[in-house]
């Protein structure tokens, strides 16, 4: 039996030492379209490689898969995080739990999760051919048992010599539907792919004079709509990052991309306290405080920069003494604190992490095999899929699930 893997990432070196390992006596090659294989793997976490998450704050697998939830919550029952955790280790990568849940090669560096792959493949016998772009596959019906082989073609015009019973594509996130024209042709359906896990643009250059300021937990939301995200906040020269506005550019994803990544962003710097709740606060603040500048006292643990960038935006001066503020002056400053409106325009670029969101339709594949329903042989995995996660190694851990799925259905387990 031939096997072809389409993709030579994470989810492809996955899927295909999981079928050698299963079935030795098969051919495994993999296909990949650049000179380098595993080149998001090199660069993943800051080179560290968060490749996966212990989930223990994790109620609702939604919340960490905006796209592919309930996809993953069946296949984890199969390989979840804990058995990822285990194959690594088993296979050399001792690896270690940070107290916010990510977890790293202990190495700290992703040439160790490299190394074991290229290492298991040598040993496994599996081929790789790098500068081998996939560009179309052709269904082939065998004369003599009747069954549907496939027939690979490159961009270089070559034509792979043999056919292929089975097909694993994990061409990762695709930035274009174009590029995904092959599969539409097999009559699977392609979730319009785009972008995910992005900063935002904000046109604010006072806010900008912060970069760097962070706060702990803040709570973002898009105005007029349901999407909300909450937790760590950095201002950077462009506007906002930080793990609360990736996952809202997760969960608002396709909204966003619609209105062009123009919008209003609004930011409670108090970790979500409503309005009431810091107006009391800062009465108790005005009372402990009555002589002292408004700017020399800064309250929910904000930096002192923040905080004066606050109160002038709330039309206040900052040597304004607590206890001249009266309920206008509270009322202002909680109004700024938890209703704090910027005009989105544009979207930045991570450096660290970024994701499709879109891809190869669920509706295309079983649920339980990750086969495709109109090509029988061809399985998916990966980022290919229409399933993708937030930061913190959810996205690996989706590409490890769906690839062990797929890789033991093609073996017939
Ligand atoms: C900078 C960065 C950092 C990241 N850090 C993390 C992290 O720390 N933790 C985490 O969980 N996730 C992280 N991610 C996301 C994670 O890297 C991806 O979700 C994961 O790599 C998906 O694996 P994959 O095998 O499906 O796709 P990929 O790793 O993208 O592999 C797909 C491969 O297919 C090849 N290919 C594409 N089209 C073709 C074709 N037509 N023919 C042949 N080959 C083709 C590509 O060249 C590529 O090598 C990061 C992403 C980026 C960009």
């Amino acid at each position: 039996m031939n096997i072809a893997i389409i993709g030579g990432g994470a989810a492809g070196f996955f899927m295909a030492i999981t079928v050698k390992k299963n079935m030795p006596d098969v051919s495994v090659t993999i296909f990949e379209k650049s000179r380098r294989v595993l080149a998001k793997v090199g660069i993943s976490g800051g080179g560290r490689c968060n490749l996966s998450n212990s989930f223990e704050d994790v109620r609702d697998l939604k919340s960490v898969y905006p796209r592919g939830n309930i996809l993953m919550k069946r296949l984890m029952n199969r390989f979840d995080q804990k058995d990822a955790y285990e194959w690594f280790e088993s296979n050399g990568v001792p690896l270690t739990t940070q107290d916010d849940n990510c977890v790293f090669p202990e190495s700290q560096d992703s040439h160790s999760v490299i190394d074991c792959f290229l290492r298991l493949s040598g040993k496994l016998g599996i081929n790789v051919r790098t500068a081998h772009e996939l560009k179309d596959i052709a269904k082939v019906t065998d004369k003599s048992s009747g069954n549907v082989l496939y027939e690979l073609i490159f961009r270089e015009g070559c034509k792979e010599a043999i056919l292929f019973d089975k097909v694993g594509i994990t061409a990762g996130g695709q930035p274009r539907i174009g590029t995904m024209e092959y599969l539409q042709n097999l009559g699977h359906k392609i979730e319009i792919p785009v972008p995910s896990l992005f900063a935002f643009n904000v046109n604010d250059p006072v806010l900008r004079s912060l970069t760097g300021a962070t706060v702990d937990e803040a709570s973002v939301t898009l105005a007029s709509t349901n999407f909300r995200a909450s937790g760590p906040l950095l201002v950077t020269h462009r506007g906002f990052s930080g793990p609360a506005i990736l996952k809202l550019s997760s969960y608002a994803a396709r909204y966003l991309k619609e209105k062009g990544y123009e919008c209003t962003l609004i930011v409670n710097w108090t970790g979500g306290k409503d309005n009431n709740t810091v107006a009391g606060e800062l009465l108790s603040i005005a009372s402990l405080n009555p002589q002292k500048q408004l700017g020399s006292v800064c309250p929910f643990c904000l930096t002192s920069r923040l905080w004066n960038y606050l109160v002038s935006k709330a039309g206040l001066p900052v040597d304004k003494k607590w206890a001249e503020l009266g309920k206008k002056g509270i009322n202002k400053l909680s109004n700024i604190l938890t209703d704090d409106e910027y005009g989105v325009a544009g979207r930045g670029h991570y450096r660290d992490e970024f994701v499709t969101c879109g891809g190869v339709s669920l509706e295309s594949v079983d649920y339980n095999t990750l086969e495709s329903k109109t090509c029988p042989g061809i399985y998916f995995a990966g980022e290919i899929l229409d399933v993708d996660g937030i930061t913190g190694g959810f996205n690996f851990q989706a590409a490890w699930t769906t690839a062990m799925v797929a890789a033991l259905s093609m073996c017939g387990k």
